[in-house]
């Protein structure tokens, strides 16, 4: 499929926005995990030849684009070896101007941050680390199906730092049955005694097609109870607000002045391009297109044209839905004259559940803002849903 150049873009403004770089390929599965990703890391090579031809393709979908932000993610970007990673920086290089450029984050997982390879990656302009860890426990790790264990991760966030890795986020995972409120708190106050400056923490949720779902379903596995899941994210809230951190967005807390420059170019809706299987890019204006999820697949699309198998023009419905989304998960939340553009009526119908919300303590109002309370961040996919059209 082929792409129509937004007349927006197609003119000669200079395009700001980010890429995304889908490295699809992990070690093992993970139980709770259902991103995309393949375990047959054999094809590495050929999948990074296939990057590097989206990559030279992608340069006709934008007219002058300069990114200001670059994020390899996955699956496991730091499954690939030096020369793989080098190989993708330099055919970037060549097609896009670098002098926007602020932020290239790159995901490792815990047992690939070795000194030669964090060294590599710094050679590289890569400014910004993202180390999964998700958990000190070598039980909870072990329960998860994780590559790595406790000790593996003290010893990656060492080499990050002897590395001269300033800007780092670390992954962890909250309300699983295995880590008490204890350990929670002890994870946080670790990550707060090293010079990381962002922490990325998800609550444990069940997503079908995993193994924690077959597991659930099978009986073997069972979510904790609600309380529990609260008590934990009162944790890390009151955590952050003791640390002075900035609780920017529900899964995302950083010391001051380090959000991520990446996902702030999604919420404010900037134009971003999707390379990988999987990966979705967007116009910034009204228009997303993603390429498929299954690696064979996307190497055949790539040899028969390009990788975008599915485009998307988003309504005024859509649109209107997404920053309700994204906005509300935010510190900053809803802005009133972001609505302006929309139909007044899909605000006006949410107006008395709005006063309800208010009312127990679930959002706050004031002037042109509305955002969530820590009770209200608690159920914010209800509230999101509420609020949409
Ligand atoms: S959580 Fe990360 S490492 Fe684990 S399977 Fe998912 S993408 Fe791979």
């Amino acid at each position: 499929m082929t792409i129509e150049k937004n007349a927006k873009q197609s003119g000669d403004l200079c395009c700001m926005g980010g890429i995304y770089i889908h490295i699809p390929f992990c070690a093992q599965a993970c139980t709770y995990c259902n991103f995309h990703f393949s375990t047959q890391i054999q094809h590495r090579g050929a999948m990074v030849d296939a990057l590097v031809k989206e990559i030279i393709q992608s340069e006709t979908i934008f007219t002058d684009f300069k990114p200001s932000t670059i994020y390899f993610g996955g699956g496991t970007p730091s499954l690939l070896t030096n020369e793989q990673v080098t190989k993708l920086m330099t055919t970037l290089k060549t097609v896009y101007s670098f002098e926007n450029i602020q932020e290239i984050t790159f995901e490792c997982n815990p047992e690939d941050a070795t000194p030669i390879k964090l060294n590599h990656w710094k050679s590289l302009g890569i400014n910004r680390l993202s180390i999964g860890l998700q958990s000190l426990q070598d039980l909870e790790l072990k329960e998860m199906n994780r590559t790595h264990s406790r000790l593996t991760s003290l010893v990656a966030v060492e080499n990050a730092l002897d590395a001269g890795f300033t800007n780092f986020n670390v992954d962890f995972i909250y309300g699983t049955p295995w880590k008490s409120h204890e350990q929670w708190i002890d994870e946080l106050d670790w990550a707060f005694s090293k010079n990381i400056t962002h922490i990325a923490a998800y609550a444990l949720t069940v997503e079908p097609k995993t193994v924690l779902d077959y597991q659930t379903r099978k009986g073997v596995f069972n979510p904790v109870a609600d309380v529990f899941m609260g008590e934990q994210f009162e944790i890390l809230q009151n955590k952050m607000h003791e640390n002075s951190w900035d609780a920017y967005e529900i899964s995302n807390y950083c010391k001051p002045g380090h959000r991520a420059l990446h996902n702030g170019n999604y919420w404010e809706g900037l134009p971003y391009l999707g390379i990988g299987p999987s990966a979705h890019g967007y116009d910034g204006i009204s228009q997303r297109w993603s390429n498929i999820a299954n690696n064979a697949e996307y190497m055949r699309c790539l040899e028969n044209g390009n990788a975008h198998t599915s485009i998307e023009d988003l309504s005024d419905e859509n649109r209107f839905n997404e920053y309700i989304m994204t906005a509300l998960r935010t510190s900053e939340g809803i802005k009133m004259s972001k609505l302006k553009p929309f139909n007044d009526k899909w605000w006006s119908k949410s107006a008395n559940k709005r006063e309800n919300m208010i009312e127990t303590g679930l959002i706050l109002q004031q002037n042109d803002r509305i955002w969530l309370t820590n009770n209200g961040k608690l159920i914010s996919d209800y509230i999101i849903s509420e609020l949409m059209v």
